[in-house]
């Protein structure tokens, strides 16, 4: 890896590291994000199935998959803090952004639903 960039849970249970090589920031406003992050939106990065490397902690976290929709969520089991995953279509490794120790960089960034957002959390509110 030439870029690496150090990620994990917020306890430092589970550590990570990727390549900075993301081809999108997907941003999602939807009501369901809302409820999986409890949070206003779930800000996502995609990068390839194959790019990270468990440093620990890997047998700590517990995956949930909707079993009729494509929402899945990954996190920690002793401090709940959402993690990277391969999604169900097996086609990408999903990086939640915050997750991340550094900055990632990326080339576009999508803003889904945004419609959805809650009314404690609109785009004028910063
Ligand atoms: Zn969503
Ligand atoms: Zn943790």
């Amino acid at each position: 890896m030439e870029n690496k960039l150090e990620g994990g849970c917020f306890f430092r249970s589970v550590e990570y590291v990727v390549e900075d090589n993301f081809s999108k920031l997907i941003v999602c406003h939807c009501t369901q994000c809302q409820q999986i992050t409890g949070s206003s939106q779930a800000s996502n990065l995609l990068t390839d199935l194959d790019n990270i490397i468990w440093l620990r902690g890997k047998e700590k976290l517990i995956r949930y998959d909707d079993p009729e929709r494509d929402f899945t969520k990954v996190f920690c089991s002793q401090c709940g803090s959402g993690l990277p995953f391969v999604n169900k279509s097996n086609t990408h490794l999903i990086v939640p952004a915050g997750s991340l120790r550094q900055s990632p960089s990326f080339k576009t960034r999508v803003n889904l639903f945004p419609s959805e957002q809650p009314s404690w959390h609109r785009n004028s509110d910063y």
